[in-house]
Order: structure tokens, then sequence, then C-alpha cells
């Protein structure tokens, strides 16, 4: 399950643009994760969202029914990148519809083992997470404009997730630590007990009190969109979890590579449009691509 922004995105990147498409951090996620397991999102939209769009998805093993419909406008983002699509900037963020909302889960969904707090205000996050009863894993991502603006519920969401996935950027920003390794141990110290640090093309971390496990990012030729890599990458690690059901550490090294595999898929099309065509076995063959990527032969006793 999913709580997150359900959006209409307009993102200009050096290769093309887009305005008022699919988008937020509870759409992407689940785009992925649904590769792997079926996926139960909470959010809300206004009266100007696509519904179409999104029932079009559903086939896909994502179920909407957690997302009400009222009046008034939708979540919406707007972005630009730079040209070698390392960073971008906020245009524009419209929270709409979010401003107000309250979500409520149906009682079946109380149950839910695996829960994802996506990118939304932490005051959301905080109220799904208490409406949940002894989940198996809470995995929760945030962003600057709640980092800079809800610095406190944040904070004290953190004490209580047991991993925490966000960028390079966003864990400098959080911790104050321009160090990666030092933020991540600033976060630790925090409440998860696990950091996931992404890093764009240069790859990922995880990171608990004692070790290091790194992945790196698919060696792609084309990007065209980064909008949506890190949701589609959460969206493969807990997608894998939920579907091995199992919070093991050497499951949580595959979850990396899953997640990983999906970051790749989001980067290659506008919007959702990079998982157009992509299957279970599509993302079969991008995991063992990585395994090619990084497999380090046996050593021999050096002559
Ligand atoms: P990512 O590229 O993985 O960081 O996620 C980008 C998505 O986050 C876009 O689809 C946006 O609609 C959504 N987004 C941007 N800003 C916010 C925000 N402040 N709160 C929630 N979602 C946001």
């Amino acid at each position: 399950m999913v709580v997150g922004s359900v959006a209409l995105d307009s993102v200009f990147t050096p290769f093309g643009e887009t305005a008022d498409a699919l988008g937020g951090s509870a759409v992407h996620f689940s785009v992925a994760g649904s590769l792997l397991s079926k996926v139960k999102v909470v959010g809300v939209i206004g009266s100007d969202y696509p519904v179409k769009e999104l029932e079009r998805l559903a086939s896909r093993g994502i179920d909407w029914s957690g997302v009400e419909r009222v009046d008034g406008e939708s979540f919406r983002w707007k972005g630009k990148y730079s040209y070698d699509l390392q960073s971008r900037e906020t245009l524009e963020t419209r929270l709409g519809v979010f401003a107000t909302f309250r979500p409520k889960l149906p009682e079946s969904w109380r149950d839910t083992p695996y829960l994802f707090l996506g990118n939304i205000d932490p005051e959301l996050q905080l109220s799904v997470l208490e409406q949940v009863r002894r989940p198996k894993l809470v995995v929760c991502d945030t962003m600057n404009y709640w980092i800079q603006g809800k610095r406190p519920e944040l904070m004290k969401l953190l004490e209580r997730v047991d991993v925490l996935l966000v960028n390079d950027g966003e864990a400098r920003e959080l911790s104050g630590n321009w160090n990666i390794h030092k933020a991540g141990r600033w976060i630790l110290e925090r409440g998860p007990k696990l950091v996931v640090i992404k890093q764009g093309e240069y790859g990922a971390l995880l990171m608990d009190p004692s070790r290091t496990f790194y992945v790196p990012a698919y060696p792609l030729e084309e990007v065209f969109d980064p909008t949506g890599a890190g949701d589609a990458f959460a969206g493969g690690f807990m997608g894998y979890l939920a579907r091995v059901d199992s919070v093991a550490p050497e499951q949580m090294r595959r979850a990396m590579v899953y997640g990983s595999a999906m970051g790749s898929f989001a980067v290659e099309g506008f919007d959702i449009r990079g998982f157009d065509g992509v299957d279970f076995d599509a993302v079969q063959r991008r995991v063992k691509a990585f395994v090619d990527l990084t497999h380090v032969p046996a050593a021999e006793p050096l002559p």
C-alpha cells in the first residue's frame, strides 16, 4: 500500500516537455510496483483529474479505490531539468485538494503488511501510518519541499519508520552533512534501521549502522525524463519485498537491484511512458543485466 501524491505534472527537459501529465509519487510508485505485486493506493484527486487514465492502469493490478475524488483542483507540480539532467528546479507546487486531505483507510486495508509512505505532507504520512496495524515494513520518502516546510513533523515520522529512502540532495539537506555517508549515519541515529540514498546515474546505497551496500545505475544511452525515478525505485524495492514476503538482509539487497531496474525504466520516457511495454519478463531481464554488470568471478589465488 502506498500513500502519496496523485498529480498532474508539467515537466521541461532539454529533450522535450509535458503539460498536466499523469504523475505524483503514488502514481510512479504504483506503475513500477505493480510489475511485482498488487498495489493499493491512498490519495486524493480533484474534479479536473483524468480518471479514465487512472482506470486504464487498474488492469496492471493497481487498486485506486482508496483515492478519494473531491471538488477542487488536483495536486500540480511543475519542474525544469538542467542540460545534464542532474539537477532540477521546482517551478511550482500547487497542493490543491491535498491541502485539506484527511486520509481514512478502509477497514480491510488496515492490515496491510508492506507500507510505503510516498513523498507527501509528513502529517498525511503519519496519519496513514497510525491507521495501519503492525505492518511488517514501513518505508518512507520525502523531498526538499517538506524538509524545509515541515521539519518537526518529518522528524517525528522518522522515529517510526523502518527505512528512509531519499536522494543524495535530500539526505544532505535533512542532515546538514555534505558527506553522504555522514548524512546516512545521521539519519540512522534518528529512527530508521536502514537508509537508502539514491544518487541518480551514480547508483544507490543501502546503509545500516555497520555496513553499506551499493548498486550502480543501469548504463543507459538515452534518458528522457528523470521525474519519478525515485518513486519507481521505491516501487521496485517494495514490490519485490512484498512479493517474496521477507525483510531479510539478503532480500533487502536484492530489492535494491529491483529498485534500480525500475528507476532505469522510469527515465526512458516522459511521465509514466518509460514503462510502456515493460512486463515481468522485461524486469527480470534487466535485473539479470545488473548481475552481469556487477558480478566478480571468484578470485584464483594470485601467482
Ligand atoms: P521524483 O522524481 O521521484 O522525486 O518524484 C517526482 C514526483 O513527485 C512528481 O511526479 C511530482 O508530482 C511529485 N512531487 C513533486 N513535489 C512534490 C511534493 N512537494 N509533494 C508530493 N509530491 C511531489
